[in-house]
């Protein structure tokens, strides 16, 4: 047996519970893995409290992210014992996650822990911060050069954001962090962001073309937010799109497009090739000093995750929420 969250179907909505569950149900796969650590994400929050239907198959096992000790491998790539991260992939989704002490996976979707984090580390990193360096990466692809212009970063407090702020000030740009919270401000100038912007001056409907003020932008709040960054973004530069905890909805004009030439990125993590997470993971390696996450994480225990969801929903958590599953 092995402690999980698991999700059922309710009468009214979800049922989410801390219980033991059988080794023997766990899900098809050719590796096991033993979960060390694991994290709260917006999108676990979303399983766990049923606000958005994520979950696509019950009882579910939610969390989109785990890190821990391969068990049992038939795959080619892994052998007992080597240090694995998981991240999307429809885990906690519509195969069994990381919230919980055990997790049986198909070996493609892992990759090696990187040796610069512990597994503890690379959990406050989750999703989030592997996203926020797709972000980074797709700035950079672009052409996109500390030289160029300041960077704008929206919902900056967030898990998302607050990676992105580092990585890019290690990287050498220079970040306007847009936040609800601005007695956040000390954070994320901690963080690295040189400016902060109240978050209500980007949030209602805007002129299709406003000044030119950012090089680049990564947004994970979408909605009039996401379509006001576009039309600040100068001539040349590229939009980052990731997340919508503003809206689905993208209340934009093409102007940003057909006359300065701006690009919109579409980020997803979820079914991101291989090559694609090696590179985000090494530039995190690289870029993001281990001693930087424990100003952005705070750890909870397994059963804490279901009252967190709720804070994480209301735009109430600072950073990241690590998952020790074992507490
Ligand atoms: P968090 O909940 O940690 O952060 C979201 C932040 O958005 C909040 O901290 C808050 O920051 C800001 N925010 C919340 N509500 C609003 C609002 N109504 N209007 C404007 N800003 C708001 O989430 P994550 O950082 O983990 O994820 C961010 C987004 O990215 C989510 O929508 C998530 O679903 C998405 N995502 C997408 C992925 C992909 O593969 N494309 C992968 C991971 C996440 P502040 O108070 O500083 O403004």
């Amino acid at each position: 047996m092995f402690a999980a969250i698991l999700i059922d179907r309710g009468d009214t909505g979800p049922r989410v519970a801390l219980t033991n569950v059988d080794e023997a149900t766990l899900p098809e796969g050719d590796v096991t893995v033993e979960v060390a650590y694991s994290t709260l994400n917006y999108k676990d929050a979303l399983a766990i409290t049923g606000k958005s239907p994520v979950v696509r198959a019950f009882p579910m096992v939610p969390g989109i992210d785990l890190a821990g000790v391969v068990t049992e491998s038939r795959h080619p790539d892994w052998s007992v014992g080597d240090d694995v991260i998981l991240n999307g992939w429809g885990v906690g989704e519509s195969h069994w996650g990381g919230l919980a002490q055990r997790a049986r996976l198909n070996g493609d979707w892992l990759v090696p822990r990187p040796a610069e984090f512990t597994a503890r580390q690379a959990m406050a990193i989750g999703t989030a911060g592997y996203t926020a360096s797709l972000c980074v990466e797709a700035l950079w692809h672009h052409g996109v050069r500390p030289d160029h212009g300041e960077i704008l970063v929206t919902g900056a407090t967030g898990g998302v954001g607050s990676v992105a702020i580092a990585l890019l000030s290690k990287a050498g740009f220079r970040v306007a962090a847009a936040t609800g919270k601005t007695t956040e401000t000390d954070y994320l100038r901690q963080l690295g962001a040189g400016t902060v912007v109240e978050r209500g001056e980007l949030a209602e409907r805007g002129k299709p073309l406003q000044k030119e003020r950012w090089a680049g932008v990564i947004d994970t709040v979408g909605s009039h937010t996401l379509a006001n960054a576009c039309a600040q973004t100068r001539y040349g530069g590229a939009v980052a799109a990731c997340g919508l905890a503003q809206g689905m909805d993208f209340p934009a004009t093409v102007a940003p497009f057909i006359l300065r030439g701006v690009t919109l990125f579409g980020v997803d993590s979820v079914l991101a090739p291989k090559r694609r997470r090696l590179d985000a993971w090494a530039r995190l390696a690289r870029d993001l000093a281990p001693a930087v996450l424990d100003g952005i994480a705070q750890e909870i225990p397994l059963g804490e995750a279901i009252s967190a969801a709720d804070r994480l929903i209301d735009g109430a958590v600072r950073g990241r929420i690590v998952v020790d599953v074992h507490r």
